[in-house]
């Protein structure tokens, strides 16, 4: 399921949104005002921003130029009047535009489209290993174990994207300090296996075998990288 963000200050036409959005099985965030969007934008981080440009407090290419600054896909609704805005707001990094009036059918379809294109380029930054078990995001700094998101600190993140990196491969506690190391300054080798403890703490369970100790060596990651 998809958040999608509808910017509209015409209050029938975002309820119309609304209601056919939602029956798509999309959650949806609605706002009147320029303002408010680019706040929703950095809190909620929807997957797609449906903005009218022409809105009453900012104008609405400020909102879309905050959008595509965070790769949050944009399909603009302009008046049908307005050849002009449906340029210049292709030219500046819309996905795809819709004029009113509009069908919501369509508007429906045209956001599954544009979703549809951004989760294939999204996903193949997402590395899956274990069947899914494990995955990690590295633009989105996000990991996840079965489902479940991980709360990692900087030193945790840098040493499951090491071991990520390369599975199978073995690093000794010396690669991983240094490895670490960008994230934190006071890096030393024996906190290298304390970052490792709480790591397979928050893993669960099978976190001594998602990050296995190779004796005498250091450690590396149990899960094969899915292809
Ligand atoms: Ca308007």
């Amino acid at each position: 399921m998809a958040t999608v963000l509808v910017v509209e200050d015409e209050r029938d036409i975002r309820d119309l949104l609304r209601r056919y959005l939602e029956r798509a099985g999309h959650s949806v965030l609605t706002t009147g005002s320029g303002a408010d969007a680019l706040n929703l934008l950095v809190d909620s981080v929807p997957d797609l921003v449906l903005l009218d440009l022409g809105l009453p407090d900012i104008d609405g290419f400020e909102v879309l130029r905050r959008a595509t600054e965070i790769a949050v896909p944009v399909i603009a609704l302009t008046a049908r009047s307005s050849v002009e805005d449906r340029i210049r707001g292709l030219e500046r990094g819309a996905d795809d535009y819709v004029t009113k009036p509009f069908s919501p059918q369509e508007v429906v379809l045209r956001v599954g489209a544009v979703l549809g294109r951004h989760s294939s380029t999204m996903t193949s930054a997402v590395m899956s290993f274990g069947g899914g078990r494990l995955l990690v995001d590295e633009s989105r700094h996000e990991a996840a174990i079965d489902g479940r998101p991980l709360d990692l600190t900087p030193s945790e993140w840098g040493v499951l994207t090491t071991l990520a990196g390369s599975p199978g491969r073995v690093y000794s506690r010396s690669e991983l300090v240094n490895r670490v190391r960008g994230y934190e300054f006071a890096g030393y080798e024996r906190t290298i296996d304390s970052h490792v403890k709480n790591l397979r703490h928050k893993l669960g369970n099978d976190g001594a075998t998602i990050v296995v100790t190779v004796l005498g060596v250091g450690y590396r990651l149990g899960l094969d990288h899915d292809r």
